[in-house]
């Protein structure tokens, strides 16, 4: 039996217990509406799948949410196995908030638990294939596959997840997605919850014009640079690169499990001279050692740019926002912001 197999078959054997708590929560609320039954706690509880979540659960649901988040901190998220009780404690979930494609494992989970009011983020906006690469024009180089603009290198791609082949999850490193992602998220309490749906759509708006404020901040800070290249660990800046016209060039690929080749180093080495890159960035959560080493090999600083992927006591800064705010402030001194 292949390991795909016996990871697919853990949730299969749990799932016995969710089913039963989904039937016991149905038959409690029979004949309502899409409101939820809001258990003992007197509010609505809402499971998120990992920090970037959490955070829009809990800045649109304020007061009248409880929030469990499946990924705990310091955690790193990809890949990440549930435990049993954990699975069998979604089932009874009035409202579960996750991003499908990121963690394999957990979007079985979800998909069995049956509860009514789940939302998957990457729903509420659009979705785009990533490669180790983003920004670049290849001006008919070495580089083969093209799609629609988007790279699709063989070889260090290291992603096998996804909703589609390829595609990638990290929506939130872009203010503007994730703004959109907030508004769905935001819609989906009040239909859960509607006895309190002016505070969720007072709360929703109070989150987009905090997104939007970080936004016209990268979009300034990040305007008249020296080089527009970074290099990073895992590829999650996809999106953020594009938003801004910057290049993500990745040490692996959208999984910060995979192992960067030979060539690719040999790649980043002749790319740091040409774009004249100053800083390998490397995260609290995966390991830094190809990093330190890729910036070691080429005489180049080391600085952390943080995918948000969880929250810890070593994040520079408490919450989406203030990390966000050290991220373009590292962004800055790297690419030689004017
Ligand atoms: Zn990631």
């Amino acid at each position: 039996m292949s390991v795909m197999n016996v990871r697919r078959l853990i949730p299969a054997t749990a799932v016995t217990g969710a089913v039963a708590l989904g039937l016991v929560t149905l038959s409690a609320c029979a004949g309502t509406s899409d409101a939820a039954d809001k258990g003992s706690s007197g509010k609505l509880d809402v499971v998120a799948s990992f920090y970037p979540m959490q955070y829009l659960a809990e800045q649109i649901g304020g007061g009248h949410v409880s929030v469990d988040t499946l990924t705990k901190p310091g955690v790193e998220p990809h890949d990440l196995e549930l435990k049993p009780r954990q699975i069998g404690e979604l089932g009874e979930a009035d409202v579960i908030l996750y991003l499908k494609g990121i963690q394999p494992a957990v979007d079985d989970a979800i998909a069995q638990a049956g509860v009514k009011n789940t939302v998957d983020a990457a729903t509420l906006t659009k979705l785009e294939a990533h490669g180790t690469e983003v920004g670049h024009e290849h001006e008919g180089e070495e580089h083969g596959a093209e799609e629609a603009g988007h790279e699709a290198h063989e070889g260090h791609e290291g992603h096998d997840h996804g909703t589609e082949a390829g595609t990638d999850p990290h929506i939130w490193l872009d203010p503007v997605k994730y703004a959109e992602v907030a508004k769905g998220v935001g819609a989906a309490l009040e239909k859960a919850d509607p006895a309190h749906a002016a505070d969720y759509k007072k709360n929703t708006d109070a989150l987009v014009k905090k997104l939007g404020d970080l936004n016209t901040q990268f979009a300034t800070g990040l305007k008249n640079t020296t080089t527009r290249t970074f290099i990073t660990t895992h590829s999650a800046f996809g999106y953020l690169a594009e938003r801004y016209g910057l290049e993500q060039e990745g040490i692996t690929g959208i999984d910060p499990e995979s192992e960067p080749s030979p060539a690719r180093i040999k790649e980043l080495q002749d790319i740091a001279k040409k774009d004249k890159v100053s800083t390998v960035f490397f995260e609290t959560l995966a390991s830094d050692k190809t990093a330190k080493t890729l910036a070691g090999d080429t005489g180049l600083t080391t600085d952390v740019l943080d995918p948000l992927e969880g929250i810890t006591d070593k994040s520079k800064g408490d919450d989406y926002i203030e990390v966000m705010q050290s991220n373009l402030a590292a962004l800055k001194k790297a690419l030689g912001a004017k």
